[in-house]
């Protein structure tokens, strides 16, 4: 197979289980990739979109495997937040929430909140989903799987919780009210039978609650190494279709960057908008921001805005990178990030020069609120 698919770009798409998804022609450029637990990594992989289902993915080799592998027998979650979710401004309580947290006060009149809810959560982690379900839907039973123990003792001490199932879902009996998916769904080779799979684990009733990120909104996404499906609200419904899924709600406004459906068994073909290419705008994107760093280094050694996946992953583009993390966030200042601090921007020396690696808008914001006399902010436009 390998052989004769080296004289045209088509690759196995791990959703339709066929070689439609059709390679980028696009000069690989990125230096490096990066994981979902932050770390660079020296190996690239390819891209494409499937002429069947719509959807960006990568080609599952037998390489990309190995390195992934690699990665979760390493994984250490959330490190550069000190084990903690993502937080969102929750615009009702005026104050920053945990992501999952979040999402349940979100969706709560679509659950029993008296009834004793038994709650799985697959890929649980450290438990940071059914630290925030022990506080929102405070009568249920908390269960949690995951491939790795790494965590079990830290997930054990968690109000309500009942069992801990290591390894893959076939070993587990029992069924479930609520099943939780939270950027899990990305990383899975064979989406639609692990969704098939997730069903039997259901009690009647029972409901799915994804979460995953909108690769459309976040080009960064892309160069996520252990990310095999680039989702955006299109080609997610479409995947929930073919896997029998009824959608009772989903939203890629809820969160900024992010979907978030809550699913029942069952049919239901709603009319599916097709996906607007954005693999092509992304990665573009990404390009004119790494050209653009490199173009400023030229005179003097940039510092890269912020400590999070984008930022690490630029400061991998670049050669020889001597300058600093900048982090408005005080629980980061005064830490290293692969040997370079992490400063304040009121730290910094005069004269200094900040690439900001995010969105134009966003960017701007900050640019606006931090730029001073003495110290410069640039983003791509
Ligand atoms: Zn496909």
């Amino acid at each position: 197979m390998q052989e004769s698919n080296k004289h045209h770009s088509y690759f196995n798409c791990h959703i339709c289980q066929k070689s439609t998804a059709k390679q980028i022609k696009k000069n690989w450029k990125f230096k490096k990739s990066i994981s979902s637990d932050h770390n660079l990594i020296k190996k690239n992989f390819i891209i494409g979109i499937c002429e069947n289902c719509g959807s960006v993915v990568k080609d599952i080799s037998s390489e990309w495997q190995k390195e992934t592998n690699l990665i979760y027998e390493n994984f250490s979650m959330y490190t550069s937040s000190g084990g903690n979710e993502k937080t969102i401004f929750n615009h009702d309580t005026k104050k920053q929430t945990p992501r999952s947290e979040f999402i349940l006060s979100s969706l709560k009149d679509k659950f029993d909140l008296t009834s004793k809810l038994k709650i799985l959560d697959i890929g649980a982690g450290n438990g940071v989903f059914l630290k925030s379900a022990s506080t929102i839907l405070p009568f249920a039973s908390l269960y949690a799987q995951d491939i790795s123990n790494i965590f079990q003792k830290e997930v054990e001490l968690i109000t309500n919780f009942k069992k801990f199932f290591q390894g893959s879902l076939d070993h587990i009996k029992d069924k479930f009210d609520l099943i939780a998916m939270i950027h899990v769904l990305e990383h899975i080779e064979n989406p639609i039978m692990f969704l098939k799979n997730v069903k039997k684990l259901l009690s009647l009733n029972g409901m799915l609650l994804l979460n995953v990120p909108n690769s459309k909104l976040i080009p960064i996404d892309l160069c996520v190494f252990d990310h095999c499906t680039h989702f955006d609200i299109y080609t997610l419904t479409k995947l929930l279709n073919r896997a029998d899924w009824k959608i009772e709600f989903i939203s890629d406004s809820l969160i900024n960057g992010e979907i978030v459906a809550l699913l029942k068994p069952g049919v239901s073909r709603v009319g599916i908008k097709n996906s607007q290419n954005f693999l092509l705008n992304n990665l573009n994107y990404l390009d004119s921001m790494v050209d653009a760093a490199i173009n400023l280094r030229k005179n003097k050694e940039i510092n890269i805005f912020g400590s999070s996946l984008a930022s690490i992953w630029l400061a991998g583009q670049l050669s020889d990178w001597a300058g600093c993390y900048v982090d408005e966030d005080e629980n980061k200042n005064n830490t290293k990030i692969n040997g370079r601090s992490v400063l304040k921007p009121s730290s910094l020396p005069n004269d200094s020069n900040v690439f900001i690696p995010l969105e134009k808008n966003i960017a701007k914001d900050i640019s606006k609120r931090l730029s001073t006399s003495v110290i410069n902010y640039y983003f791509v436009n």
